[in-house]
Protein backbone atom coordinates (compact mmCIF):
# COMPACT_ATOMS: atom_id res chain seq x y z
CA UNK A 1 0.00 0.00 0.00
CA UNK A 2 3.01 2.16 -0.33
CA UNK A 3 3.13 2.64 -4.00
CA UNK A 4 1.99 6.14 -5.15
CA UNK A 5 1.46 7.60 -8.68
CA UNK A 6 1.65 10.84 -10.07
CA UNK A 7 -1.34 11.54 -12.89
CA UNK A 8 -0.19 14.25 -15.24
CA UNK A 9 -3.86 15.69 -15.65
CA UNK A 10 -2.63 19.25 -17.43
CA UNK A 11 -0.06 21.39 -17.43
CA UNK A 12 3.13 19.19 -18.30
CA UNK A 13 3.88 19.56 -22.57
CA UNK A 14 2.37 22.51 -23.34
CA UNK A 15 1.11 26.21 -21.47
CA UNK A 16 -2.05 24.92 -19.86
CA UNK A 17 -4.59 25.05 -16.44
CA UNK A 18 -2.52 23.37 -13.32
CA UNK A 19 -3.81 20.04 -12.36
CA UNK A 20 -2.09 16.81 -11.20
CA UNK A 21 -3.25 13.81 -9.55
CA UNK A 22 -1.00 11.95 -6.85
CA UNK A 23 -2.95 8.81 -5.80
CA UNK A 24 -1.40 7.51 -2.72
CA UNK A 25 -2.22 5.13 0.25
CA UNK A 26 -5.77 4.78 -1.45
CA UNK A 27 -6.27 8.73 -1.51
CA UNK A 28 -6.50 10.69 -4.31
CA UNK A 29 -5.25 14.63 -4.02
CA UNK A 30 -5.93 17.12 -7.06
CA UNK A 31 -2.82 19.68 -7.10
CA UNK A 32 -3.86 22.26 -8.29
CA UNK A 33 -7.02 22.92 -10.49
CA UNK A 34 -6.57 26.44 -13.28
CA UNK A 35 -8.31 27.54 -15.93
CA UNK A 36 -5.87 28.90 -19.10
CA UNK A 37 -4.02 29.50 -20.98
CA UNK A 38 -5.42 30.35 -22.99
CA UNK A 39 -8.87 31.37 -21.23
CA UNK A 40 -11.65 29.08 -21.10
CA UNK A 41 -9.24 25.93 -21.46
CA UNK A 42 -9.87 23.42 -18.54
CA UNK A 43 -8.18 20.45 -17.50
CA UNK A 44 -10.29 17.24 -18.72
CA UNK A 45 -11.52 15.78 -15.41
CA UNK A 46 -14.61 13.99 -16.61
CA UNK A 47 -12.70 10.33 -16.34
CA UNK A 48 -11.61 10.82 -13.17
CA UNK A 49 -13.19 9.38 -9.93
CA UNK A 50 -14.01 11.56 -7.09
CA UNK A 51 -10.96 12.90 -5.63
CA UNK A 52 -10.54 13.00 -1.39
CA UNK A 53 -9.14 16.85 -1.39
CA UNK A 54 -7.39 19.02 -3.59
CA UNK A 55 -4.25 20.84 -2.51
CA UNK A 56 -3.75 24.54 -4.06
CA UNK A 57 -0.35 26.06 -4.14
CA UNK A 58 -1.36 29.83 -4.93
CA UNK A 59 -4.04 32.14 -6.10
CA UNK A 60 -3.30 32.62 -9.72
CA UNK A 61 -5.88 31.85 -12.61
CA UNK A 62 -4.16 29.23 -14.06
CA UNK A 63 -3.92 27.36 -10.97
CA UNK A 64 -7.33 27.63 -9.19
CA UNK A 65 -9.58 28.89 -11.92
CA UNK A 66 -10.75 25.37 -12.71
CA UNK A 67 -12.49 24.91 -8.97
CA UNK A 68 -15.77 25.25 -10.79
CA UNK A 69 -15.39 21.72 -11.44
CA UNK A 70 -15.92 20.71 -7.60
CA UNK A 71 -19.16 19.04 -8.35
CA UNK A 72 -18.00 17.10 -10.76
CA UNK A 73 -15.14 15.89 -8.30
CA UNK A 74 -17.10 15.03 -5.74
CA UNK A 75 -17.14 18.53 -3.74
CA UNK A 76 -13.66 17.83 -2.02
CA UNK A 77 -12.38 19.82 0.72
CA UNK A 78 -9.94 22.68 -0.99
CA UNK A 79 -6.56 22.90 1.25
CA UNK A 80 -4.97 26.43 1.08
CA UNK A 81 -3.43 29.21 2.77
CA UNK A 82 -5.02 31.98 4.39
CA UNK A 83 -4.71 34.65 1.50
CA UNK A 84 -5.20 31.83 -1.34
CA UNK A 85 -8.15 30.91 0.72
CA UNK A 86 -9.22 34.70 0.37
CA UNK A 87 -9.39 34.69 -3.13
CA UNK A 88 -11.58 31.92 -3.40
CA UNK A 89 -15.34 31.95 -3.89
CA UNK A 90 -17.38 32.14 -0.23
CA UNK A 91 -19.44 28.44 -1.36
CA UNK A 92 -15.78 26.71 -1.13
CA UNK A 93 -15.23 24.59 2.07
CA UNK A 94 -11.32 25.17 2.59
CA UNK A 95 -8.87 24.12 5.50
CA UNK A 96 -6.08 26.31 6.01
CA UNK A 97 -2.24 25.33 4.63
CA UNK A 98 0.55 26.92 6.27
CA UNK A 99 2.76 29.37 4.97
CA UNK A 100 5.90 27.06 6.01
CA UNK A 101 6.18 24.43 7.80
CA UNK A 102 4.80 21.28 8.38
CA UNK A 103 1.20 19.50 8.67
CA UNK A 104 -1.43 17.15 7.48
CA UNK A 105 -3.13 16.80 4.40
CA UNK A 106 -6.07 13.69 5.22
CA UNK A 107 -3.26 12.27 7.51
CA UNK A 108 -0.22 12.43 4.62
CA UNK A 109 2.21 14.47 6.15
CA UNK A 110 3.16 17.53 3.87
CA UNK A 111 5.70 20.66 3.89
CA UNK A 112 5.12 24.14 2.75
CA UNK A 113 7.38 26.60 2.01
CA UNK A 114 7.01 30.50 0.54
CA UNK A 115 7.44 30.45 -2.94
CA UNK A 116 8.55 33.97 -3.88
CA UNK A 117 6.27 33.94 -6.69
CA UNK A 118 2.80 35.73 -5.24
CA UNK A 119 0.89 36.45 -1.68
CA UNK A 120 0.42 33.42 0.13
CA UNK A 121 2.36 31.33 -2.76
CA UNK A 122 3.82 27.89 -1.28
CA UNK A 123 5.66 24.74 -2.86
CA UNK A 124 4.62 21.43 -1.36
CA UNK A 125 6.51 18.79 -0.20
CA UNK A 126 4.59 15.43 0.67
CA UNK A 127 7.15 13.83 2.86
CA UNK A 128 6.23 9.98 2.73
CA UNK A 129 8.36 7.54 0.69
CA UNK A 130 11.22 9.45 -1.06
CA UNK A 131 9.79 12.33 -0.64
CA UNK A 132 7.60 14.18 -3.85
CA UNK A 133 8.26 18.29 -4.51
CA UNK A 134 5.21 19.73 -6.08
CA UNK A 135 6.65 23.49 -6.75
CA UNK A 136 3.57 24.54 -8.29
CA UNK A 137 5.13 28.37 -9.16
CA UNK A 138 8.22 29.52 -7.67
CA UNK A 139 10.75 32.34 -8.38
CA UNK A 140 14.04 32.72 -6.78
CA UNK A 141 15.13 36.08 -8.06
CA UNK A 142 12.39 38.30 -6.53
CA UNK A 143 13.23 41.27 -4.15
CA UNK A 144 9.68 41.31 -2.60
CA UNK A 145 8.36 38.35 -1.86
CA UNK A 146 10.23 35.78 0.07
CA UNK A 147 11.20 32.48 -1.35
CA UNK A 148 12.26 29.50 0.91
CA UNK A 149 14.68 26.92 -1.45
CA UNK A 150 13.06 23.32 -0.70
CA UNK A 151 16.57 21.29 0.80
CA UNK A 152 14.38 18.17 2.04
CA UNK A 153 15.10 15.20 -0.03
CA UNK A 154 12.47 14.38 -2.89
CA UNK A 155 13.24 11.78 -5.28
CA UNK A 156 10.33 12.89 -7.46
CA UNK A 157 9.87 16.72 -8.11
CA UNK A 158 7.17 17.97 -10.31
CA UNK A 159 8.78 21.46 -11.02
CA UNK A 160 7.71 24.70 -12.38
CA UNK A 161 10.08 25.30 -15.68
CA UNK A 162 7.35 27.75 -17.02
CA UNK A 163 10.29 29.62 -19.05
CA UNK A 164 12.04 26.50 -20.08
CA UNK A 165 15.84 26.91 -20.26
CA UNK A 166 15.74 30.45 -20.39
CA UNK A 167 18.58 32.18 -18.04
CA UNK A 168 18.34 35.82 -18.32
CA UNK A 169 18.10 37.40 -14.81
CA UNK A 170 16.18 40.06 -13.63
CA UNK A 171 18.57 42.70 -13.56
CA UNK A 172 18.54 42.25 -17.26
CA UNK A 173 14.55 42.60 -17.30
CA UNK A 174 14.54 46.06 -15.21
CA UNK A 175 17.53 47.36 -17.57
CA UNK A 176 14.87 46.14 -20.58
CA UNK A 177 11.93 47.90 -18.20
CA UNK A 178 14.22 51.57 -18.23
CA UNK A 179 14.41 51.63 -21.59
CA UNK A 180 10.43 52.55 -21.60
CA UNK A 181 10.81 54.78 -18.61
CA UNK A 182 11.03 58.98 -19.03
CA UNK A 183 9.42 58.76 -22.67
CA UNK A 184 5.26 60.02 -21.95
CA UNK A 185 3.13 57.98 -19.79
CA UNK A 186 3.18 54.10 -19.43
CA UNK A 187 0.51 51.67 -19.10
CA UNK A 188 2.03 48.11 -17.28
CA UNK A 189 -1.03 45.60 -16.83
CA UNK A 190 0.14 43.53 -14.12
CA UNK A 191 -1.37 40.90 -11.93
CA UNK A 192 -1.58 42.84 -8.68
CA UNK A 193 -1.09 39.67 -7.13
CA UNK A 194 2.29 38.71 -8.42
CA UNK A 195 4.55 41.03 -10.39
CA UNK A 196 2.68 44.34 -9.73
CA UNK A 197 4.00 45.48 -6.45
CA UNK A 198 7.73 44.00 -7.33
CA UNK A 199 7.65 46.38 -10.24
CA UNK A 200 6.14 49.35 -8.41
CA UNK A 201 8.83 48.40 -5.51
CA UNK A 202 11.54 48.48 -8.19
CA UNK A 203 10.60 51.75 -9.42
CA UNK A 204 10.66 53.44 -6.11
CA UNK A 205 14.10 51.81 -5.52
CA UNK A 206 15.15 53.43 -8.88
CA UNK A 207 13.74 56.63 -7.86
CA UNK A 208 10.82 56.87 -10.22
CA UNK A 209 7.77 57.94 -7.65
CA UNK A 210 5.54 59.17 -10.12
CA UNK A 211 3.26 55.97 -9.75
CA UNK A 212 -0.31 55.12 -10.00
CA UNK A 213 -2.01 52.28 -9.57
CA UNK A 214 -5.68 51.08 -9.84
CA UNK A 215 -7.75 49.70 -6.68
CA UNK A 216 -6.43 45.96 -6.93
CA UNK A 217 -3.21 47.18 -6.83
CA UNK A 218 -3.81 49.81 -4.03
CA UNK A 219 -5.61 46.52 -2.35
CA UNK A 220 -3.09 44.57 -2.65
CA UNK A 221 -0.09 46.85 -1.49
CA UNK A 222 -2.36 47.49 1.49
CA UNK A 223 -2.21 43.29 2.07
CA UNK A 224 1.40 43.15 2.13
CA UNK A 225 1.56 45.61 4.35
CA UNK A 226 -0.54 44.07 6.61
CA UNK A 227 -1.88 40.03 7.02
CA UNK A 228 0.22 39.06 4.26
CA UNK A 229 3.58 40.25 5.06
CA UNK A 230 4.66 36.98 5.69
CA UNK A 231 5.28 36.19 2.12
CA UNK A 232 7.31 39.07 2.09
CA UNK A 233 11.77 39.31 2.39
CA UNK A 234 12.35 40.96 5.89
CA UNK A 235 12.20 44.62 6.58
CA UNK A 236 10.74 45.55 3.43
CA UNK A 237 7.26 46.57 5.62
CA UNK A 238 8.18 50.73 5.29
CA UNK A 239 9.14 50.28 1.96
CA UNK A 240 5.70 48.73 0.84
CA UNK A 241 3.78 51.71 3.33
CA UNK A 242 6.01 54.30 1.43
CA UNK A 243 5.07 53.00 -1.40
CA UNK A 244 1.24 52.64 -0.59
CA UNK A 245 1.55 56.50 0.29
CA UNK A 246 3.10 57.52 -2.76
CA UNK A 247 1.29 55.76 -5.13
CA UNK A 248 -1.93 57.82 -6.54
CA UNK A 249 -4.92 56.95 -8.49
CA UNK A 250 -4.75 56.57 -12.33
CA UNK A 251 -6.95 59.63 -13.06
CA UNK A 252 -5.74 60.32 -16.53
CA UNK A 253 -2.23 59.24 -19.15
CA UNK A 254 0.33 59.98 -16.75
CA UNK A 255 3.17 58.84 -15.06
CA UNK A 256 3.89 55.08 -14.63
CA UNK A 257 0.01 53.45 -14.62
CA UNK A 258 0.23 49.91 -12.55
CA UNK A 259 -3.27 48.27 -13.29
CA UNK A 260 -4.88 44.72 -13.21
CA UNK A 261 -5.16 42.67 -15.25
CA UNK A 262 -1.98 41.28 -17.09
CA UNK A 263 -4.24 40.52 -19.94
CA UNK A 264 -6.51 43.32 -20.47
CA UNK A 265 -9.09 41.21 -20.28
CA UNK A 266 -10.71 42.23 -17.28
CA UNK A 267 -10.37 44.86 -14.42
CA UNK A 268 -9.48 48.50 -14.94
CA UNK A 269 -6.53 47.64 -17.57
CA UNK A 270 -9.56 46.88 -19.90
CA UNK A 271 -11.33 50.36 -19.77
CA UNK A 272 -8.04 51.83 -19.50
CA UNK A 273 -6.32 49.95 -22.85
CA UNK A 274 -10.33 51.17 -24.97
CA UNK A 275 -9.12 54.58 -23.33
CA UNK A 276 -5.67 54.55 -24.16
CA UNK A 277 -5.13 52.53 -27.87
CA UNK A 278 -5.64 55.32 -29.76
CA UNK A 279 -3.17 58.02 -28.09
CA UNK A 280 -0.04 57.33 -29.29
CA UNK A 281 1.51 59.00 -26.54
CA UNK A 282 0.89 56.42 -23.97
CA UNK A 283 3.09 53.64 -24.34
CA UNK A 284 1.56 50.17 -23.81
CA UNK A 285 3.96 47.92 -21.93
CA UNK A 286 3.16 43.98 -21.25
CA UNK A 287 5.08 41.89 -19.13
CA UNK A 288 4.06 38.30 -18.67
CA UNK A 289 2.69 35.61 -20.85
CA UNK A 290 0.31 36.83 -23.71
CA UNK A 291 -2.73 35.23 -23.23
CA UNK A 292 -3.80 33.91 -26.82
CA UNK A 293 -7.27 35.69 -27.78
CA UNK A 294 -6.99 38.66 -25.32
CA UNK A 295 -6.32 42.38 -25.96
CA UNK A 296 -2.64 41.85 -24.93
CA UNK A 297 -2.34 39.35 -27.82
CA UNK A 298 -4.54 41.89 -29.98
CA UNK A 299 -2.44 44.58 -29.18
CA UNK A 300 1.35 43.08 -29.41
CA UNK A 301 0.39 41.36 -32.73
CA UNK A 302 -0.89 45.02 -34.44
CA UNK A 303 2.42 46.43 -32.93
CA UNK A 304 0.35 49.01 -30.98
CA UNK A 305 1.51 47.82 -27.50
CA UNK A 306 5.19 46.33 -26.42
CA UNK A 307 5.41 42.91 -24.38
CA UNK A 308 9.06 41.94 -22.52
CA UNK A 309 9.27 39.55 -19.79
CA UNK A 310 9.82 40.12 -16.05
CA UNK A 311 10.91 36.98 -13.73
CA UNK A 312 8.44 35.82 -11.76
CA UNK A 313 9.72 31.61 -13.06
CA UNK A 314 12.96 30.12 -12.36
CA UNK A 315 16.05 30.43 -14.68
CA UNK A 316 17.83 27.61 -15.63
CA UNK A 317 20.55 28.12 -13.65
CA UNK A 318 17.79 28.10 -10.54
CA UNK A 319 16.23 24.78 -11.71
CA UNK A 320 19.73 22.85 -11.72
CA UNK A 321 19.84 24.64 -7.85
CA UNK A 322 16.47 23.23 -6.92
CA UNK A 323 16.86 19.87 -8.72
CA UNK A 324 20.17 19.37 -7.26
CA UNK A 325 19.22 20.60 -3.91
CA UNK A 326 16.79 18.40 -3.31
CA UNK A 327 18.76 14.89 -5.34
CA UNK A 328 15.76 14.60 -7.15
CA UNK A 329 15.92 11.63 -9.09
CA UNK A 330 13.23 12.14 -11.35
CA UNK A 331 11.75 15.90 -12.41
CA UNK A 332 8.68 17.04 -14.45
CA UNK A 333 8.68 20.09 -15.82
CA UNK A 334 5.73 21.91 -16.02
CA UNK A 335 4.38 24.40 -17.72
CA UNK A 336 6.17 24.55 -21.00
CA UNK A 337 6.49 22.96 -24.16
CA UNK A 338 7.46 19.63 -25.18
CA UNK A 339 9.80 20.97 -27.50
CA UNK A 340 12.32 22.48 -23.68
CA UNK A 341 12.59 19.22 -23.15
CA UNK A 342 16.07 17.70 -24.95
CA UNK A 343 17.54 21.10 -23.38
CA UNK A 344 15.91 20.39 -20.05
CA UNK A 345 17.12 17.09 -19.91
CA UNK A 346 20.53 17.63 -20.73
CA UNK A 347 21.01 20.66 -17.70
CA UNK A 348 19.22 17.96 -15.35
CA UNK A 349 21.34 15.24 -15.62
CA UNK A 350 21.96 12.53 -14.38
CA UNK A 351 18.42 13.09 -13.31
CA UNK A 352 15.73 11.55 -15.64
CA UNK A 353 13.57 14.40 -17.00
CA UNK A 354 9.92 13.22 -18.58
CA UNK A 355 6.79 14.73 -19.47
CA UNK A 356 5.13 11.48 -19.77
CA UNK A 357 2.56 10.43 -16.94
CA UNK A 358 1.74 8.38 -15.10
CA UNK A 359 4.91 8.06 -13.05
CA UNK A 360 5.18 5.70 -9.96
CA UNK A 361 7.02 8.06 -6.56
ZN1 LIG B 1 1.49 31.94 -10.71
Amino acid sequence: MNSRVLRLISGVGAKGPACFLLETRGKRLLLDLGEGPPTGKFPDVDGLPPVDAVVLSHSHKDHIGGLTLLPKLGHPPVYATEPVARALPRDIGTRLLPIGGATDVLGMPVETGRNGHAPGGVWLHFVGGGGFLYTGDICAESSLYAYDPPARAAVTALIDCSYGDYQNSLEHCWRELAQFLGGGPLLLPVPANGRGPEIALELLRHGIDDIHVDDAMRGALQHLGGSDQISLQAGLRDEIEGLTHIAKPIDGPRGIMLAASADGASGATAKLLAQFESKPAVTILFTGYVNPDTPADRLTKSGRAKTMRWNVHPRLSDTIGLVRGVGARTVIPAFCDRARLPALAQALAPAHVTMDGPIEI
